[in-house]
């Protein structure tokens, strides 16, 4: 690179929302990007980019991190049941049909849609890792792959065995933008042992583990009777939490739970609209934070969402605990967009690297449309409301440019580096497929099952 170009890309003229600790914002400014991280913010930078891309006074902030996801082929599907038996009739059986090629299809769909709506960095938790991180080397995403460990029922997820040998194959394979992590589904899908061998596992090759805990009444119940304790309590005797364990959902939590997930440092996936659709509960998001546990936000997947759309999630934690709690000021805009960035991605593990706009960072970043009437008017000065916008007005489809590492996936929507033209049809054979193979393609709809 010559000196006449000391940046490889340039966003320029943009409204920048930093999000680092001071939530600094510049009115009108440019970001310089070399060599996948951020080497420059400030109005007016001199010197030009390899590539420049005009902002013209759009937001720029960092990118979504999306906490909690399922790669999930079918939604739209087998709707309006609760959990635990939307589980049993319906997600399980697709979970023993599913097939690499079928994940293949999804992990495409699903990748597509996030780079569209301008999330750069998710934790997926689901099946046949090695076909989604293979989509993932295409689509240039920055992805967790914790695989699903399912023993109970059998055949419906990933084992341990097949998730250490996914951690050992891929580890190192993409520093920094593909990480491999654990993934027991639950604690009521998977034994005790199994838990506490993975969580050795985790220790011995330094990396994470996803789980879902404390999602609904029943399980609570059922931990209960079983053994006396809570979700949250039964995992910390197990050596479970730690800084290591980002869990998600912990909806229905004791005071006690909450402590313990605070002193141990573990991180938690709040997921409003799975949460709200599956009739779950609202998790006390308030007073998860007020005890200092990290929350990020996650969308969890299109079965149960149904899209992966994180300014929808935004929107709704802001509004849930709102109308759960009676009280306006219950979460304030601002902390919800740090939930769907830096807060997220120090959920990850990866608040170093990623989730705010500052030199030396990864060059993660958005380009949010503020020109729209649905995002007008755009307020100046001390009044300036483009948060406001963000959170309560926008959703994915304003997303105009994704950037991960500095390498742009998706410019004025016209995604880059995945054909959509030739992955739509592949999704929807796929789709019918897995409906034929897993028997739930005769399945009535709701209004017809009586
Ligand atoms: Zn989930």
């Amino acid at each position: 690179m010559d000196d006449s170009n000391p940046f490889d890309l340039v966003i320029r003229q943009g409204h920048v929302l930093t999000l680092d600790p001071k939530s600094t914002c510049y009115p009108l400014a440019d970001v310089g990007v070399r060599d996948g991280a951020i080497s420059a913010i400030g109005p007016d930078l001199s010197g030009r980019g390899r590539v420049e891309i005009n902002a013209n006074g759009n937001a720029v902030l960092p990118g979504l991190v999306n906490c909690h996801m399922h790669e999930t082929l079918l939604r739209g599907f087998c709707e309006d049941l609760p959990l635990m038996r939307w589980l049993e009739e319906i997600c399980f059986p697709i979970d023993k049909s599913l097939q690499p090629k079928h994940q293949r299809a999804a992990a495409y769909m699903n990748q597509l849609e996030m780079i569209r709506g301008g999330i750069t960095t998710f934790l997926d938790i689901y099946r046949y890792p090695a076909q989604a991180a293979a989509v993932a080397l295409e689509s240039g995403l920055r992805a967790i792959f914790s695989p699903q460990i399912i023993e109970n029922p059998p055949g419906a997820g990933e084992s341990l065995e097949s998730n250490l040998a996914f951690v050992q194959e891929w580890k190192d394979r993409v520093p920094g933008r593909i990480f491999t992590w654990f993934g027991p589904h639950a604690p009521y899908s998977n034994s005790a042992e199994t838990y506490q061998q993975i969580s050795r596992l985790a220790r011995e090759y330094q990396v994470g583990i996803h789980t879902h805990l404390a999602e609904t009444l029943d399980e609570i119940k059922m931990f209960q009777s079983k053994t006396g304790k809570t979700p949250v309590a039964y995992l910390a005797d197990l050596g479970l939490l730690s800084d290591r364990l980002v869990v998600a959902h912990a909806v229905h939590l004791s005071g006690e739970d909450i402590h313990l997930l605070a002193e141990h440092d573990v991180s938690v996936a709040h997921n409003p609209s799975s949460n709200m659709k599956l009739a779950s509960g609202v998790a006390p998001i308030p007073d998860l934070l007020a005890a200092g546990v990290r929350v990020g936000l996650g969308t969890d997947s299109n079965l149960s969402n149904n899209n992966l759309d994180m300014f929808e999630e935004m929107r709704l934690a802001a509004m849930l605990q709102k109308l759960a709690r009676r009280d306006a000021e219950a979460m304030p805009c601002d902390k919800v967009l740090r939930m769907a960035t830096c807060e997220a991605a120090a959920c990850l593990g990866l608040g170093e690297q990623i989730g705010s706009l500052a030199v030396g960072k990864r060059a993660d970043i958005i380009i949010v449309n503020l020109h729209a009437p649905h995002m007008w008017p755009i307020l100046a000065g001390p009044a300036s409301n483009v948060i406001e916008q963000l959170v309560y007005s926008a959703s994915a489809g304003d997303v105009l440019t994704t950037i991960v590492d500095g390498k742009i996936l998706m410019r004025d929507r016209q995604v880059l580096t995945l054909d959509e033209v030739a992955i739509e049809p592949l999704v929807h054979d796929a789709a019918h497929d897995l409906a034929r193979c897993s028997g739930l393609d005769r399945t009535p709809r709701q209004s017809e099952r009586g």
